[in-house]
């Protein structure tokens, strides 16, 4: 069985971010993920990311994974679907069945954006459909956009959008919104919003862009054609994390529970990023998450205290 100081999980800013530390302190490092470049890859307009104005996301993470690999990171492609504490180290279970053996895990696997389903999706997706509003807001000045859900997240990004386009439909399928309450006064009070309870989304229709979604109401079954240059799902997160439950500490939502240093409530064991408590998420932070849960490795096999009390 190959052995290794620091086996990451998940090629993607934060895991990509945590090699090029981990490889710079020469520590033997495999990221292992099942594609590389992660959520980045999605999106061809990136202009929140220092040091470049406007970058497609598969370059920058063009650039992650060169600088990683030539620091020495080994890649390796494949799911991680186990990892069990040893005496002084952890076992890494691919699904393949293959298995790794490494003193210290970094986990950055991140998390994957709900999605409705429906037709016209996929087919506009990235090209007017978005799952991030925080990332394509200002890509729709003086536009018309959509918004789906009913969370805290949706109707943020809803208000976040009236800063941009000029009008902003915010639909959810059920007659009242599960936000907090006083972010659903300030929506309520929002003039370039127009809301639409009791309405399921049926389908996203366009061209070459977004040009109009189609949403039905749930009692009288009437369809509404929406015109509209973009379509905004923010219906939550899926994070796959139920097979970590028995090594380390997950919230409810299943997001893993790091304190400021990237440290999990299981020694030797890190985690960055995404799929972390951490707010925010976003490639910059990520890098940033991960940076930092590579330096903290290092020092945990070094032997310098980094002995977290979760009591
Ligand atoms: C459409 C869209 C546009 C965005 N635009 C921007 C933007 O403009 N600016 C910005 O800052 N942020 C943007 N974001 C957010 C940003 O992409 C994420 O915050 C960032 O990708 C998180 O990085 P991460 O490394 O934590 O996780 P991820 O990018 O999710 O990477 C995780 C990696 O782990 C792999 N993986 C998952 N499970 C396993 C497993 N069990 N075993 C092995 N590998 C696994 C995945 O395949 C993936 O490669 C956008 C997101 C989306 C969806």
């Amino acid at each position: 069985m190959e052995n290794y100081d620091v086996i990451i999980v998940g090629g993607g800013a934060a895991g990509l971010t945590a090699a090029i530390y981990t490889c710079r302190k020469k520590l033997k490092t495999a990221v292992i993920s099942l594609d590389l470049g992660g959520q980045t890859m999605l999106t061809n307009h990136i202009e929140n990311y220092p040091g470049f104005d406007l970058i497609p996301g598969p370059e920058l993470m063009s650039k992650f994974e060169q600088q990683a690999s030539k620091f020495g990171a080994e890649i390796i492609m494949g799911e991680v679907e186990s990892i069990k504490k040893k005496k002084n180290s952890f076992s890494v279970e691919l699904k393949t069945k293959e298995k790794y053996e490494s003193k210290t895990v970094i986990l950055a696997f991140g998390k994957t954006a709900r999605r409705l389903n429906i037709p016209g999706e996929d087919k506009f997706f990235g090209r007017g459909v978005s799952t991030c509003a925080t990332c394509d807001a200002p890509f729709y000045k003086e536009k018309t956009v959509a918004v789906i859900g009913g969370g805290n997240s949706a109707l943020e990004a809803a208000e976040l959008l009236t800063q941009f386009a000029k009008k902003v439909y915010l639909t959810h399928r059920r007659k009242e919104f599960r936000a907090d309450e006083i972010t659903i006064d300030k929506i309520k009070k929002m003039k370039k919003i127009e809301i639409l309870l009791d309405y399921l989304p049926k389908e996203v229709k366009g061209d070459k862009f977004v040009e109009s979604f189609v949403i039905e109401n749930t009692k009288t079954k009437e369809q509404k054609i929406l015109k509209v240059d973009g379509v905004f799902v923010e219906i939550g997160y899926e994070l796959k994390t139920d097979w970590l439950k028995n090594l380390t500490k997950l919230t409810e939502l299943g997001e893993i529970i790091i304190d400021n240093r990237c440290r999990t409530s299981q020694a030797g064991i890190f985690a960055a990023g995404d799929v972390t408590t951490v707010p925010f998420k976003q490639t910059i932070i990520s890098a940033g998450e991960g940076a930092k849960a590579g330096l903290e490795a290092y020092k945990y096999i070094k032997g310098e205290a980094t002995v977290v009390d979760w009591k």
